[in-house]
């Protein structure tokens, strides 16, 4: 095992009290920072501004070891997935989607994800761990470095394999990094945290990160959501509102974005619509539809076209932006809620779901 401190897990707080450690000054920080992720240089041997000194000092006690790459695949609308090899027995998955004028990385948070969405192929996998820092960095370095001269990384967003917010720290981390003129340096608004609605967590964020919101809301009421998005018996609609109103209070964010994804002749009514305009009334909003992405033993159907224009007639004409999400890249399986990556199951739910097959 290596005992050296892997420079990707840091961001610029973080590599500055490294640095002090060291006995050496913060701006060694910010030129790091610019050699590893504006410039992607892991050899410090080549970080010419660092004195001899400090390049040998650092090859000692530290390092910028990156997530394995096992392969990587590129769809025939343009979007890319990559396939990271973290530890030997768990992998995941990275999606990068290009667009008119921008281009957005999906990035994972976890291996697995520990809440059981009904709908999710990653909840229905189980659990491993938490990412580190360096393994969601990791995933935007890989990108950035694949992408170069191809298409341009100008958005994230944390809606890969789990739940960001329940890896708090970590992801607090990779998005001061994404953020960070001295490393991806990308506009806050152009990073978003998805969550199925971890609400103290969120007034936790809200103290400590700019980044944009998007809530998987998927239901208009608390019965439904019950069934779908379990971690509602927790922390049900009501409550999680008021979180997000708390997260717009100040001026710098301006919305939260409700998903919703759209399953056939469960969520997708028109009553089920006018229940969603009165429930999101009052919170300054934009409703994101997302198709359901199929995956083998799912029990729901996506939504007919017709079903999902009836759905978005009800929302805009209530004056609510209402978008829906194009399903990219499912011929490489690397659509939402496709990621699967390989996940060393701890919460034994594989083997339940086995029992209950049989
Ligand atoms: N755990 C976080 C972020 C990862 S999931 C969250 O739940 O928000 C990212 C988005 O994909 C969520 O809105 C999730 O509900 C959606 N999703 C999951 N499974 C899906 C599927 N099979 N089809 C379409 N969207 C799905
Ligand atoms: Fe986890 Fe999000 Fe999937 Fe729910 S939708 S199981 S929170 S990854």
């Amino acid at each position: 095992m290596s005992e050296k401190q892997n420079l990707l897990n840091f961001d610029r707080k973080g590599l500055e009290a490294f640095f002090a450690e060291l006995g050496e000054k913060p701006f060694r920080a910010t030129q790091v920072l610019k050699w590893v992720h504006q410039m992607g240089v892991s050899d410090f041997e080549l970080m010419t501004n660092l004195s001899k000194t400090l390049r040998e000092r650092l090859a000692e006690v530290a390092e910028v070891r990156l997530p394995e790459i096992v392969f990587e695949q590129k769809s025939e609308d343009g979007t890319y997935k990559w396939v990271l090899e973290l530890d030997g027995q768990n992998r995941i998955e990275t999606v990068f989607i290009p667009e008119e004028g921008r281009g957005t990385l999906c990035v994972s948070s976890q291996v697995g994800c520990a809440l059981e969405c009904t709908f999710c192929s990653t909840g229905q996998q189980g659990f491993n761990r938490n990412l580190s820092t360096a393994e969601i960095i990791g995933q935007v370095w890989v990108a950035a470095r694949a992408l170069e001269g191809k298409a341009r990384l100008t958005n994230v967003v944390m809606m890969g394999m789990g739940e960001p917010l329940l890896n708090f720290k970590n992801t607090v981390a990779s998005l001061n990094l994404m953020m960070d003129d001295f490393a991806y340096g990308l506009a806050k608004r152009r990073v978003t945290v998805s969550t199925s609605g971890v609400v103290p967590a969120m007034y936790r964020l809200a103290e400590l990160s700019d980044a944009s919101l998007a809530v998987s809301l998927h239901a208009p009421n608390d019965e439904l959501r019950n069934e779908l998005v379990p971690i509602n018996k927790k922390y049900p609609i009501a409550e999680l509102l008021e979180a997000c109103k708390h997260y717009i209070k100040d001026e710098k964010r301006r919305k939260i974005t409700f998903e919703y994804v759209m399953l056939s002749g469960i969520n997708d009514s028109v009553e089920q619509a006018h229940e969603l305009k009165n429930l999101l009334k009052d919170v300054p909003s934009k409703v994101n539809l997302i198709p359901f992405n199929p995956f083998p033993n799912t029990q729901y159907k996506r939504s007919s076209n017709n079903a999902i224009h009836r759905f978005t007639a009800v929302l805009k004409e209530a004056g609510l932006i209402t978008t829906t999400r194009k399903t990219r890249g499912d011929d490489i399986d690397a659509a939402c809620g496709q990621l699967v990556g390989k996940v060393k199951d701890k919460t034994k739910r594989q083997l339940k779901a086995q029992q209950v097959a049989i």
